[in-house]
């Protein structure tokens, strides 16, 4: 671990967050509500501890097997599963994981909650929707999440905290704009449409829209690429 590239994830820490806090300033809202998750996917264990040494306690990973292998590696971190989440491996990981960003399918969010009774937890999960249609990512359609949500306020072991959107990749920030915006109209729309159904996350924004995302109402940003550099 050479002390430089802990010295460059200091100073993209802090360059994220500045840009967080100037994000929330043109909206007025407290930078504080917003949580920066770095996502260290491809990213190795030390070099995820170093965002965590520069105080970033959350690191987000889209795969379970990469989790997996970092988790007993840097104890103290809270770990949030960001990626789509295959049953069969919902076991490994509902005990480790403090938020799964992407609840998709009803099916999952069964075993999502047979498990967590089994192990007498209750699991935190944000429901993934896929805001502009794009046939390559998970997520409901904004018009299935009302039903969804109704359903999953069923499921003892399960407590849903917000949304959770991947805008598409686009040149510029400010053409997923709208797509933010009606996840946040979203939440507004569905708090405590069910008993145990919260809407006080929203997790959008990534490395290229974060900045959006946050003006939008972002509470949760997951940010890879500007902490840690373009991965191979
Ligand atoms: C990889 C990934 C990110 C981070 O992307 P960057 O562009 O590197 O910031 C955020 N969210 C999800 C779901 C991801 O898979």
């Amino acid at each position: 671990m050479s002390d430089d590239s802990q010295g460059n994830i200091l100073q993209a820490i802090d360059q994220v967050q500045q840009q967080v806090a100037l994000a929330a300033a043109r909206v007025g809202r407290d930078p504080r509500q917003i949580k920066l998750v770095a996502v260290t996917k491809t990213v190795s264990a030390e070099t995820a501890g170093q965002a965590l040494q520069g105080g970033l306690k959350d690191l987000g990973e889209n795969r379970v097997q990469e989790l997996l292998v970092k988790y007993p590696r840097l104890p103290g971190a809270r770990w949030h599963l960001i990626g789509h989440l295959q049953t069969n491996k919902v076991k490994s990981v509902i005990d480790k994981v403090s938020l799964i960003h992407s609840l998709d399918s009803w099916h999952l969010a069964r075993e999502i909650d047979r498990r967590a009774g089994e192990l007498a937890v209750s699991v935190q999960v944000l429901v993934q929707v896929n805001v502009a249609g794009e046939l390559s990512k998970y997520g409901l359609a904004p018009g299935e999440v009302a039903d969804f949500l109704q359903d999953l306020s069923k499921l003892p072991n399960i407590q849903v905290q917000g949304l959770m959107t991947i805008a598409p990749r686009v040149d510029r920030a400010e053409e997923v704009r709208p797509v933010f915006r009606e996840l946040k109209q979203m939440a507004e729309q569905y708090h405590g449409i069910a008993p145990g159904i919260s809407m006080n996350m929203l997790s959008m924004g990534m490395t290229n829209d974060y900045m959006v995302a946050v003006e939008e109402g972002a509470t949760l940003i997951r940010v890879g690429t500007a902490l840690f550099g373009p991965r191979r």
